[in-house]
């Protein structure tokens, strides 16, 4: 029998992938302003691996949440409706941190992002993933683990 993927240490390499992110000396100012939170507006949804959602879900959980309702206006579901920001912005998902989003610098180059990305793809695979989905299956889908 494949034993049980151990989630908690799945969930601390994610969260080390992001922290070596953050440490790395690339110019990228997140100003919180949540443009790039609005799906259908920039026709754009994060895909997240397995352990991502993982770490997204705990944090939504965390915050005394079970279940994930996407806005009628097409927008994450992490998106505070009133305040506009990201409810879980700590443990917000890679492509939160690196994607497109023109007043955070642009999207990070395929080099220097490839290596943790590659690490996030091992994650999923030992999680029994196949590759990324898109943010709100994928986190609902993790809501349903048992940890
Ligand atoms: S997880 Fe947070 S940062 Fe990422 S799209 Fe949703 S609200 Fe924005």
């Amino acid at each position: 029998m494949t034993p049980k993927p151990d989630l908690n240490e799945a969930a601390r390499q994610v969260r080390e992938i992001y922290a070596e992110w953050q440490r790395r000396p690339i110019d990228r100012a997140c100003t919180g302003i949540a443009d790039c939170c609005r799906f259908r507006l920039v026709g754009h949804t994060p895909y997240l691996t397995k352990g991502e959602a993982l770490v997204a879900a705990r944090a939504w959980r965390a915050a005394g949440r079970k279940d994930l309702v996407v806005p009628a206006d097409g927008s994450c579901p992490f998106l505070h409706p009133q305040s506009g920001k990201c409810r879980i912005y700590d443990d917000r998902p890679f492509g939160c941190r690196t994607h497109f989003c023109a007043a955070a610098g642009g999207p990070a180059t395929r080099n220097d992002v490839r290596d943790l990305i590659q690490r996030l793809e091992a994650i999923d695979t030992r999680l029994g993933g196949s590759g990324s989905i898109n943010l709100p299956t994928a986190v609902r889908a993790a809501l349903g683990w048992k940890s």
